[in-house]
């Protein structure tokens, strides 16, 4: 099989899980599939070049110094750990050593001119990937095979301009990622490429936004036509609810993309729906492998997966940390640009809007947001709300969660919902809100934070998820 394999931040966070990450390449090298190796950065690394971005746009040059030493010396330690032969961690250093210097350059630049923009951020925060794919590389070479790391620019992805969340230009990338890399594939070499970053077509770096290495991974299996991509996680598959919150939470075998993008939307962080969109839009099958059980079957994400009568519900997922905001006035009856607006004004913030519900007397619109995005989205719907004569209040409440029920086999079923709400009632869940997605994946609603778990674990047993 042609197969894509995508490696997250946490199975490439040292020296010794790289190796295994070799190991388990290795042995499907053996058994003659033909790899295309996807990584993320090392754990934690993007997160710390944003901080530093930030940091360093401040003015604070000393930053760049201890910064760059730092992170050189993890990504050298994990190339010791994980390459033996001398030429290949003599190759591999060298390599480091270039790309640290050009991100020493660039980050005093940026502390030079005291600004960041969205172009030189993106250039700063692939840099986790442009590190960890060469000693990636090197330790596939240790174990004897042949390797060659390639950056999103280099593999042949080209996207527009949107910095921090570009979007690849498929049939550009189509052509070139498919001739770079069947010729690499015809030589019999694994080509380790790095996830999250494109180029422009003018060669400027971009992102493909936090958590963009799966969508990588779905972009390149598009390109060479893979007859899967498989997405390594150090967690089961996609599983029918939070293990954390429900002892007999199972594995989930099959999914449809649909379904899988219901569960991501709802909190359960285990594909980027980007990533599913692009899987699903070139029917390439789409599979959660988990590093502790390599050889079982993990979840596969389908285009099409039948419905067993009987099975209504696939998983029951949760956001456990939301505000609601209410904006209520009188006279927004009738208004239903105010909606518009409502809506409008979060985006403008960068508010991810997780749920609406509208009152039918059109009295008011409720909406759950992250509890981070908060104090954010009050301030910013006051001021530009307040003044109008159609809104009287703008209320936001803490301490929330969002339950989801999540199942194709809902659509056409009559008497989930009424099923949902019964078992809530009985165990005393007071619902704060509703919404039913009008595809009918899915039924969620707002619970106080604390009633979150009962409310999973009981729903979880009555639809016999873990049976
Ligand atoms: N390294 C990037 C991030 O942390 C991309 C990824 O890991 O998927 O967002
Ligand atoms: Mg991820």
């Amino acid at each position: 099989m042609k197969l894509v394999m995508k490696f997250g931040g946490v199975s490439v966070a040292d020296g010794d899980k790289m190796r295994r990450v070799g190991a388990l390449v290795r042995k499907y090298e053996k058994d003659g599939h033909r790899l295309v190796i996807i990584t993320s950065a090392m754990f934690s690394v993007t997160d710390s070049l944003n901080e530093v971005a930030r940091k360093v746009s401040k003015g604070d040059k000393k930053a760049v110094h201890d910064f760059v030493e730092a992170l050189h010396a993890r990504h050298r330690k994990a190339a010791e750990t994980a390459i033996k032969d001398e030429r290949v961690l003599d190759r591999t250093l060298i390599v480091l050593n270039t790309r640290m210097d050009e991100l020493k350059n660039i980050l005093l630049g940026i502390a030079h001119i005291g600004e960041l923009t969205p172009r030189s951020r993106d250039f700063v925060v692939g840099y986790g990937e442009k590190l960890s794919a060469p000693v990636l590389q090197g330790a596939l070479e240790d174990l004897g095979l042949k390797s060659k790391a390639l950056t999103g620019g280099e593999v042949g992805i080209v996207t527009d301009s949107r910095y921090g969340d570009a979007s690849p230009l498929m049939s550009v990338t189509t052509h070139q990622v498919k001739e770079n890399l069947d010729r690499l594939l015809e030589d019999g070499v694994i080509p380790v490429v790095c996830g999250f970053i494109g180029s422009t077509q003018d060669g400027v770096q971009t992102t493909l936004g936090r958590g963009g290495s799966d969508y990588t991974a779905s972009i390149i299996g598009a390109a060479i036509k893979a007859d899967e991509v498989w997405v390594w996680k150090d967690v089961d598959g996609l599983m029918t609810a939070n293990p954390k919150f429900v002892k007999s939470a199972k594995m989930i075998q099959k999914i449809s993309f649909a379904e899988a993008m219901e569960l991501a939307h709802f909190g359960a962080e285990v594909i980027h729906p980007r990533a599913l969109e692009c899987a699903a839009k070139y029917h390439i099958p789409f599979r959660v492998k988990s590093l502790n059980d390599p050889d079982g079957k993990g979840t596969v994400i389908e285009a099409e997966v039948k419905v067993k009568s009987g099975d209504v519900v696939k998983a029951i997922t949760n956001i456990n940390d939301v505000s609601v905001i209410t904006v209520s006035g009188a006279s927004m009856v009738g208004t239903p640009r105010l909606a518009a607006k409502v809506l409008q004004i979060l985006t403008d913030e960068d508010v991810d809007v997780l749920m609406i519900s509208q009152s039918s007397s059109e009295e008011s619109i409720t909406l759950a947001i992250p509890k981070a995005s908060g104090s954010k989205a009050q301030n910013a719907l006051e001021l530009s709300l307040l003044g109008s004569k159609e809104v009287r209040e703008v209320k936001v409440e803490d301490g929330l969660s969002i339950v989801a029920v999540v199942g194709a086999g809902m659509k056409g079923t009559p008497g989930v919902a009424a099923r949902v709400f019964g078992t809530m009632a009985q165990k005393e869940v007071n619902i704060r809100a509703i919404a039913q997605g009008s595809s009918e994946l899915n039924i969620s609603f707002i619970v106080k934070k604390e009633d979150a778990r009962k409310a999973i674990e009981a729903l979880h047993d009555d639809f016999k998820l873990g049976e």
